[in-house]
């Protein structure tokens, strides 16, 4: 058995070179432990191609630590003394080896770090410096404030990391943000680049063969696994988007189309969130396009918004709030997350085609999250923790600090407000606004209490009128309910009935 001074664990979203816990390696002297195990693979029934993902991008990472000169000590799922869990894997390591001390980057879920905490190992905790800003100083930045505001954490993360700013401090092209110019509809025909291709190798084929072995019953297809394992391949993905995507990516970065799963979006958040990508190189790589004149200046500053001001701000607000932001539960939702999230198998086009992909590809863009799946759970009053577990087992990025906020917070609006002002509530004009799936849908979109009409447009204005004692008094919404209060009573009653009418058959666990 190898013998260490100490233990470093790698987790399998920590795949970056320059993670803070290999800093003080000793490679005579420390042995880097990295393990695949069934309870984080399980906690829940995660999509098997981000499974795959994450095994393979860990095996790779591992080969190219072994290449570096590392002694790196790889636990594989099938390995009959696995322990099944983190911190079970650490005790045995720690035993086998004589390690006095085990070193760990801060983890991106609260309930896994609270589980190597209370095993009472001698854990080193390192701080996460992949990202911009520390959970210390994102609390520092919070704190005495009644509301956090993204947009000015945001101008903060401008500031520190100089990014499209003029030589004075101020923004380059006068404003601070440019989403007015972010929400174009895709026009007619429009043809989005062709997905990059990666070739799946040996390791990845081994891990394919375990994960449809091993996480049979998860919901999913393996079918079309198509994600870089490597550095090397994350920065190609990444390349192919600044040449491919990234003009394009800002004008219709909200539109939605059908059989176009990915239109001009990077894919690359898996990587990113994984460690195969650096935060900082995407941003100087964005900022130089912008320099350079190959795009314009609302595409770079979304870009770099996303992910320097949202990413890092719900990565905040989920350690500050951490573990009792997780029960939030404001509108005291209890409705079971309908069967067809888990199928596709429903009439309506737009569900169909973003649930559909996100089997697919594990994939969907931000707006078929927040405003097509997301929507229909926040009108629907499904209950906060059920979408919230089928966003972080169904996409290939999600992991606990951004899926949680971005579900919970956003989609749902389940803390109150702590995180958007307002609920991101919309009716089906917003999606036949912003798609083309209306066309094809069986439902009337322009219709809103017939047997045919669109479901979503009864359920918004049912979600108006049910949760009026708590949105009314909010000034954001103020326009909403003033079309509501303008409508004749009789328009009302039909629309409420409707509403009705759709929520029982959820409860009757029927599909529409
Ligand atoms: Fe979705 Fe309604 Fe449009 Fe159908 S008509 S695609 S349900 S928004």
């Amino acid at each position: 058995m190898p013998s260490a001074h100490r233990v470093l664990l790698i987790l399998g979203d920590q795949l970056s070179f320059d993670l803070a816990s290999l800093q003080p390696l000793d490679p005579q002297q420390d042995l880097l432990l990295m393990v695949e195990v069934m309870e984080e693979a399980t906690h829940v029934a995660h999509h098997p191609q981000k499974i795959a993902l994450i095994f393979s991008a860990m095996r790779h990472f591992a080969e190219a630590l072994r290449g570096k000169g590392y002694r790196v000590q790889y636990v594989t799922l099938d390995d009959p003394d696995n322990s099944g869990s983190i911190p079970g894997e650490l005790q045995r390591w720690q035993t086998l080896t004589g390690a006095d001390e085990i070193h760990i980057t801060e983890c991106g879920d609260w309930r896994l770090e609270q589980s190597i905490k209370d095993s009472g190992l001698p854990v080193h905790w390192h701080s996460d410096s992949r990202f911009l800003c520390s959970r210390e100083a994102f609390a520092e930045w919070a704190s005495g404030k009644k509301q956090l505001r993204m947009e000015f954490f945001y101008r903060e993360m401008r500031r520190k990391s100089r990014l499209l700013l003029n030589g004075d401090g101020t923004p380059v092209g006068g404003a601070w943000n440019f989403d007015a110019e972010n929400r174009k509809a895709l026009p007619k025909h429009t043809k989005a680049p062709y997905p990059a291709r990666f070739v799946n190798d040996d390791i990845t084929r081994q891990v394919l063969t375990l994960v449809s072995k091993r996480f049979a019953t998860h919901y999913g297809s393996l079918d079309d696994f198509n994600y870089p394992m490597t550095h090397t391949d994350a920065q190609a993905l990444w390349h192919y988007f600044l040449d491919y995507g990234l003009a394009g990516f800002g004008d219709y970065q909200d539109a939605m189309a059908s059989d176009e799963p990915f239109l001009f979006h990077a894919r690359i958040s898996a990587a990113l969130n994984i460690g195969l990508l650096d935060l900082r190189q995407l941003c100087s790589d964005v900022e130089a396009a912008y320099w350079s004149g190959s795009i314009g200046l609302n595409a770079a500053e979304g870009f770099i918004r996303q992910l320097i001001g949202w990413r890092e701000y719900v990565r905040g607000v989920y350690w500050l709030k951490m573990p009792d932001y997780a029960e939030g539960n404001v509108f005291g939702n209890s409705r079971p997350l309908p069967e067809f999230y888990w199928t596709g198998q429903t009439q309506m086009n737009c569900m169909r085609q973003a649930i559909g992909q996100s089997l697919q590809h594990a994939y969907a863009h931000h707006i078929q999250r927040l405003m097509v799946t997301g929507n229909f759970a926040l009108l629907a009053g499904i209950a906060p923790k059920e979408i919230c577990e089928w966003y972080l087992a169904i996409y290939m990025d999600a992991f606990d600090w951004v899926e949680l906020p971005n579900t919970l917070g956003m989609v749902m609006h389940a803390d109150g407000g702590y995180l958007g002002s307002k609920p991101y509530c919309a009716s089906g004009q917003y999606i036949n606004r912003m798609s083309d799936y209306c066309g094809d849908c069986a439902y009337k979109v322009k219709e809103t209490s017939t047997d045919n009409a669109c479901p979503f447009n009864a359920l918004y204005w049912h979600f108006l009128m049910r949760h009026g004692d708590i949105l009314r008094g909010n000034q954001r919404m103020g326009m909403m309910y003033k079309n509501l209060d303008r409508m004749p009573l009789a328009k009302q009653d039909a629309l409420w009935q409707r509403g009705q009418m759709l929520l029982a058959k959820l409860d009757n666990g029927e599909a529409f």
